[in-house]
Order: structure tokens, then C-alpha cells, then sequence
């Protein structure tokens, strides 16, 4: 069921559009991570669902309800902002108990076991007497995710929650997060600069761009088929390489690469391609092996070697395109690579998409 729908929302300040008729839809208890990069409108999409911004034009619904001109505070809807914006003056339990502020229906013991719930499934329980300066970054945005969930809103909204963690604590919240969200069936929107982290932990991934969505999808839908290029390039690290068809049969593809470099690629039945012949095809570095006897092979020549502690990172110019390749560190043991060699890499049909 829809929790959440825009409908062709646009915002200007000014000349600029930073939100261009978006239109969504969120599931109930779904985590849509909405991704792009800086100044692409998130923040204001965000806004704008909270109430904090009037659109210009489109609507907003909520469980079918036109919220467009509701109040913030009659919206239900809950926001985790990056600067975790605890009250310095109050310990864990207040932080939280304010949340509840508006819940006027509860009764003061229905309150306080509100808040005993929500302490535990943080994991601070034993902390709900500290002031906020006595806390760790990690467990001052857990009481921010606390003090947001407790009154059980019917959206949350997440604008960069973790990005000002370190590494581990991001991987550890992120995961509590889903935990959260799988237990109480909450309906979430998380931006985050991290695209692992929207990957990981999402049902959908929404990227933004100049203001619109240029693509929702799965995490393996925008991963392995994004419909453009910026989104190829936006989410994980990709090889787009220019080529030209050769022929193009109902489910493959032959193009060439430079002049002499001929590659198949599985095709959709149905999928147009453009009149001119030229393509763009999108090839993972993960998909890319170093070695022969690969249904596709490609010459290059290795123009420099990265070393990430599990993986190499191979960056093979072909036919005056750069292609990277991310190879286990065990398989590159038995030969030595060295920087300006010529290569061989390969990859199968089924782990090139044409954009
Ligand atoms: P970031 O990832 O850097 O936080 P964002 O994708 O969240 O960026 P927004 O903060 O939504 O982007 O901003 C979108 C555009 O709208 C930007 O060009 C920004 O400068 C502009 N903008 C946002 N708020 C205002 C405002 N109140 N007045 C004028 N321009 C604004």
C-alpha cells in the first residue's frame, strides 16, 4: 500500500529549480534512499515532505490524503538531520520524551514506557540519565532516531544521518536502522552521500539530478541497468566505453571497440538503440577479468595498479578508453603486473548493459 505519494512536486527559489515535478511513491514499511549529488534538490524534496517548504506546484498525499498545505506538526512525519540537534540542557530520557510533545492523547505513563520502548531498541537503556556531552557521536544520533521514532510517525525522513561517523559506527547504525525499520514497519526516506550505504540497506534507490529523479529502482535495477549514463557513472564505480554496432540481433549485440576490438553484449528484446549505431555500455570493474578464454576479450595496455587490500584495481587503457578492472588480489599472485604491460581482459555478455 502507498504510505507516500508525490505528484509532479516543483520548487524554485528564484530562477532556480532545485525540485522539478517529482513525482514518488513509498510503500508502507519501505526505505526509499534518495542519492545524487550535492545541490540536486534532496534536502528540499525533504522539506517539502516535512512542511518545512511549500511547493509551487503538485501535491502531496499521505495514506491518500492531499498533505500539501498541512502544518509540520499535523503531517506525522518524523526527521533525523545530520547534526543530531539533541537539547544540551536535557539527558537521554528528556532528548526523547520531547518527541512525544505532540502525542496529546497519551497519558504521562503511557509516555514514559514510550520512551523506556524506544530506549531499548537503541540499546541505551542504561545511558538514559546521561547528558548529550557525555555520549559518543554514534549514541547521540541513536537518541536523535529514538526521540524521531517514539512517536511512531507515519514517514521518517533521514537527511545524512550518519555521515558525519566514522566508517564502523556508519556500517553499525546503518544496520540498526534496518533492524528498526524491519521491527516497527516503518515507512523511510534517506538521503545519504554514501552509496553503499543506499544499496545496502534500501528497496528502492531514487538518484536525483538537477532537480528531478532520473531513476527509481531496486538497488540491482539502478546497479546493473541504469537508463543513463549519469546514473552508470553516480552509483558505484562503472566502465561506460563508447562503441559502435555491428549488428544487433533480438537478444545480442555485436560492437566494436576502436577499430579492431569486436565485443557481444546481451540485449533485451525490445530495447531500442539509437540510429547512429553508437552506444554506450556500461561494464562493472568486478565484472572484469584479467586473463584469457572469457566469451568477450579485450587488448590494453596497464596504465596503473591499486592496491586495496583485498582487490587490485587494474587501469587498462583500450583503444583510447580507460576500463577498470577489480581483481582479487589471490589471482594476480602468480604473475607479476607491472605498469605500461599489455593485457588481456575479458568478461561475459551478461555483465555488459547497454545504457
Ligand atoms: P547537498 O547534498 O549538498 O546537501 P542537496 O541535494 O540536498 O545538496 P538542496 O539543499 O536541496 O540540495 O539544494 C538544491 C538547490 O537549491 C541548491 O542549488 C541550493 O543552493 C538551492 N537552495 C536550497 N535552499 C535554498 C533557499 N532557501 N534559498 C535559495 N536557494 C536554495
Amino acid at each position: 500500500m502507498t504510505q507516500l505519494e508525490l505528484r509532479q512536486i516543483s520548487k524554485k527559489f528564484g530562477n532556480l529549480t532545485a525540485v522539478d515535478r517529482v513525482s514518488l511513491s513509498v510503500n508502507e514499511n519501505e526505505l526509499v534512499a534518495l542519492v545524487g549529488p550535492s545541490g540536486c534538490g534532496k534536502t528540499t524534496l525533504l522539506r517539502l515532505i516535512a512542511g518545512f517548504e511549500q511547493p509551487d506546484s503538485g501535491q502531496i498525499l499521505m495514506g491518500g490524503q492531499n498533505i500539501t498545505h498541512l502544518r509540520p506538526e499535523e503531517r506525522q512525519v518524523g526527521i533525523v538531520f545530520q547534526d543530531y540537534a539533541l537539547f544540551p540542557h536535557m539527558n537521554v530520557k528528556t532528548n526523547v520524551a520531547y518527541g512525544l510533545r505532540f502525542s496529546s492523547s497519551m497519558s504521562t505513563a503511557a509516555k514514559r514506557d514510550r520512551v523506556e520502548e524506544f530506549l531499548q531498541l537503541v540499546g541505551l537503556s542504561e545511558l538514559r540519565s546521561r547528558m548529550p556531552e557525555e555520549l559518543s557521536a554514534g549514541q547521540q544520533q541513536r537518541v536523535a532516531l529514538a526521540r524521531t521514532l517514539a512517536p511512531q510517525p507515519r514517514v521518517v525522513l533521514l537527511d545524512e544521518p550518519f555521515s558525519a561517523l566514522d566508517q564502523k559506527l556508519r556500517h553499525e547504525l546503518r544496520f540498526d536502522l534496518k533492524r528498526l525499520q524491519h521491527a516497527l514497519k516503518i515507512t523511510m526516506i534517506h538521503v545519504t552521500h554514501d552509496q553503499e550505504e543506499a544499496l545496502a540497506i534500501a528497496e528502492q534507490v531514487a538518484v536525483m539530478n538537477q532537480g528531478q529523479i532520473e531513476q527509481i529502482g531496486t538497488p540491482r535495477e539502478v546497479y546493473q541497468q541504469p537508463r543513463t549514463t549519469f546514473v552508470a557513472r553516480f552509483i558505484g564505480r562503472g566502465n561506460v566505453l563508447q562503441a559502435r554496432v555491428v549488428s544487433a540481433e533480438n537478444k545480442l549485440l555485436v560492437a566494436r571497440l576502436g577499430e579492431d576490438q569486436p565485443i557481444k553484449i546481451a540485449k533485451s528484446s525490445g530495447q531500442s538503440l539509437s540510429s547512429d549505431g553508437q552506444i554506450e555500455i556500461l561494464i562493472r570493474p568486478e565484472h572484469v577479468q584479467h586473463g584469457s578464454g572469457f566469451e568477450n576479450q579485450l587488448r590494453g595496455t596497464l596504465r596503473g595498479i591499486e592496491f586495496l587490500g583485498e582487490a587490485l584495481l587494474l587501469h587498462i587503457e583500450i583503444a583510447g578508453q580507460d576500463v577498470i578492472a577489480k581483481i582479487p588480489v589471490s589471482s594476480a599472485k602468480s604473475e607479476k603486473l607491472t605498469e605500461g604491460q599489455s593485457v588481456i581482459i575479458g568478461f561475459s555478455s551478461n555483465d555488459a548493459a547497454i545504457i
